[in-house]
């Protein structure tokens, strides 16, 4: 499982690399100082993100680590505690599920977000918090990544081939859930904070 998880991490440097390249070229940014997107709840994310986040936490210095760490446990407890998440049975397995658990969390911020909005995590950041900005749009103007309604341009899918990149991501799940030995290859996802203080391996 190792070995699919550092090239998971490629994945992700790679993809980073590709996004800021196209955002450059379209001239398109975050307003400066907004990260709205990571204070409004949790959404999924995959469990190969999970894995590799926590594989590469220990590379977050110590102090920070135990804050972020420390945080993420906080919300589990209250999450718990209003039967909105369980720590025996970490994984969403249903786009109802994703539903539920962001609509009962929408008022708590990413653990990792600090207090002047940066990312404490930057570079064991999931996939989606890479890839997260203005809307993505293929031929004929479809759109293969809704964005966020403060971009005025979009990315064109030739700068940023998003659905390449979904397929690439696709056959390292794969891989990892036959690593894991499970024939049934279904969707399962987590949220940030599980990621951080749980091994989600044995869940897979
Ligand atoms: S991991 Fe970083 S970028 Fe992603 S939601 Fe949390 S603070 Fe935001």
């Amino acid at each position: 499982m190792k070995k699919i998880v550092k090239k998971y991490g490629k994945f992700l440097t790679k993809t980073s690399e590709q996004y800021k390249e196209a955002s450059a070229k379209n001239r398109v940014s975050c307003k400066r100082g907004c990260h709205e997107c990571c204070t409004v709840g949790f959404f999924d994310i995959t469990l190969l993100d999970a894995l590799h986040l926590r594989d590469t936490l220990k590379d977050v210095p110590a102090a920070i680590r135990k804050k972020v760490v420390g945080r993420a446990n906080a919300q589990l407890d209250i999450l718990e505690k209003k039967g909105a998440f369980s720590r025996k049975d970490p994984l969403l397995k249903s786009l109802k599920a994703i539903d539920s658990i962001s609509r009962r969390s929408a008022k708590m911020r990413c653990p990792a977000l600090d207090d002047n909005g940066a990312c404490l995590i930057y570079n064991q950041r999931p996939h989606i918090c890479r890839i997260f900005g203005p809307t993505i749009r293929g031929k004929r103007r479809a759109v293969h990544l809704e964005g966020c309604g403060y971009f005025r341009r979009d990315i064109p899918e030739a700068d940023f081939p998003i659905l390449s990149n979904y397929g690439d991501e696709e056959v390292l799940l794969k891989a990892m859930f036959t690593k894991a030995g499970k024939k049934r290859k279904r969707e399962v996802d987590t949220i940030i904070p599980a990621a951080l203080t749980l091994d989600l391996e044995k869940f897979i």
